[in-house]
C-alpha cells in the first residue's frame, strides 16, 4: 500500500492478557491518529478491525503487542506474531515486565479459584476460558522483543514518539514531541536521523523518576507508612518523606513524574531504573535507611504497617525484575 509513492508501514496490534488500555492508547493518539494513518496501514487488529488470525499477513512491518503472556493462547499469539513481524514492540508494563497479571506469580499454589495450568475452565455461559500457562511471563520471556514502551499504560507522548520512530521514519524529525527530550540520546538521535533506534531500546529515560521530580526532599525520615487517602497534602514535599510509599527512587523515568506531580506516589509502572538491580530491594534499602528509629520492636511495628510488600514493590515487574524469585516456569530470559 502506498500514498504519494511512499510505501506505508504495515501495522499489527494485539493484546494478550491485559486490560486493553494500552491498545486504546494506540487508538487515542489524539490528533496524531490522522498522521499515523498517513504512514501506517493496520493490517491485523482483531479488537478494532475484527481481523481473524487466518488473515494475519505473512510479513508485518511493526507489531505492537500489549498484555502479559498468561495463557497458552497468549503464548501462541506471541510466537505467531514474532514469526511474522519484522519489528516486535512490547507496549505497556504487562508486555514489557509481566505487569499486573504478573502478580499471580506471587500467589501461593493451591487454594486458587483459577483452573490449574493447562486446564480449561467453563464460564457461566459454558464457553471455555483459555488454558493457563504455568506462570505469567513478559513478552521477552517468551520471544525476542525489539523495542519496549513501558507504562501502565504508556503516556501518549511516549507512545507517539515510538510510533514516529518505528512507523513514520524519515518523516519524524520535525515532529519530535517533548517526550523525545526524555529519551536516551542514542534513541533521540536515531529518530532525528530517520533510522531505527538500536534494537532492544526502551522508550523511556535513563534516570529514576526521583531525578526529574520537582518535590523537595527535606530530611531523610520515614515515621509511619500511610495510604494516599491518609496523607494527601499538596505541600511540595517529597511524598516518601510524608510516609507514602513512592517508588520514584527505583523506577525508570520517562513519564515526567505524572503521579508525583499530581500528589500521588509513583507505583513503578515504568519498571526498574537502569541503574537498579532489583526494584523491591532498592525500595527496602531506600525506606529502611530513613526509618526514624533504631529500636528493633519499633522497626518491626513500622514494617508491619506496610501492606503487601511484595505486591507493592513488584506490582508491575514480578515475572521479570524480581531477583528474589526463581525465573517463572517457561521463561526464556530477557526483558526490558
Ligand atoms: S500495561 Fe496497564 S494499561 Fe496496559 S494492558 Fe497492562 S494493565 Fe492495561
Ligand atoms: S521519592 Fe517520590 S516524591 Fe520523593 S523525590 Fe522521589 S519521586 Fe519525588
Ligand atoms: S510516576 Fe511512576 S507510576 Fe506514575 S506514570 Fe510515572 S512511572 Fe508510572
Amino acid at each position: 500500500v502506498s500514498q504519494g509513492g511512499r510505501p506505508r508501514t504495515t501495522l499489527a496490534v494485539h493484546t494478550a492478557t491485559g486490560c486493553r488500555a494500552c491498545e486504546h492508547g494506540v487508538l487515542d493518539l489524539d490528533q496524531e491518529v490522522t498522521a499515523l494513518g498517513r504512514f501506517a496501514d493496520p493490517v491485523f487488529w482483531p479488537y478494532v478491525l475484527g481481523t481473524p488470525w487466518e488473515a494475519l499477513p505473512r510479513e508485518v512491518d511493526v507489531t505492537f503487542f500489549a498484555g502479559a503472556v498468561r495463557t497458552e493462547t497468549d503464548r501462541e499469539a506471541a510466537r505467531r506474531l514474532r514469526d511474522r513481524s519484522r519489528i516486535l514492540v512490547a507496549v505497556g508494563a504487562c508486555a514489557a515486565f509481566g505487569g499486573l497479571p504478573g502478580l499471580t506469580n506471587l500467589a501461593a499454589s493451591g487454594g486458587s479459584a483459577e483452573p490449574a495450568a493447562g486446564e480449561d475452565a467453563a464460564g457461566d455461559d459454558g464457553a471455555a476460558a483459555p488454558a493457563l500457562a504455568p506462570a505469567t511471563l513478559s513478552l521477552a520471556q517468551v520471544v525476542a522483543v525489539d523495542y519496549f514502551v513501558p507504562g501502565c499504560p504508556p503516556t501518549p507522548a511516549l507512545l507517539w514518539t515510538a510510533a514516529l520512530a518505528l512507523l513514520c521514519r524519515g518523516e519524524s524529525a520535525a515532529r519530535l514531541s517533548f517526550a523525545a527530550g526524555r529519551l536516551p540520546e542514542r534513541i533521540a538521535e536515531a529518530i532525528a536521523a530517520g533510522v531505527l533506534p538500536p534494537r532492544g531500546s526502551t522508550f523511556a529515560g535513563e534516570r529514576a523518576v526521583c531525578g526529574s521530580c520537582s518535590r523537595v526532599k527535606e530530611e531523610k525520615r520515614f515515621e509511619v507508612c500511610k495510604r494516599p487517602f491518609q496523607a494527601y497534602q499538596e505541600t511540595g514535599r517529597c511524598l516518601l518523606e510524608q510516609g507514602l510509599v513512592c517508588q520514584g527512587v527505583a523506577t525508570q523515568e520517562g513519564c515526567g513524574g505524572l503521579c508525583t506531580g499530581a500528589g500521588a506516589p509513583c507505583r513503578g509502572c515504568f519498571g526498574k531504573a537502569p541503574a537498579v538491580f532489583d526494584p523491591g530491594a532498592k525500595m527496602v534499602a531506600a525506606i529502611g535507611s530513613t526509618f526514624d528509629s533504631a529500636k528493633a520492636d519499633e522497626i518491626a511495628e513500622l514494617v508491619d504497617g506496610f501492606p503487601d510488600l511484595a505486591g507493592t514493590f513488584y506490582r508491575y515487574t514480578a515475572p521479570s525484575q524480581c531477583a528474589l524469585l526463581a525465573p517463572p516456569p517457561g521463561a526464556a530470559g530477557g526483558g526490558a
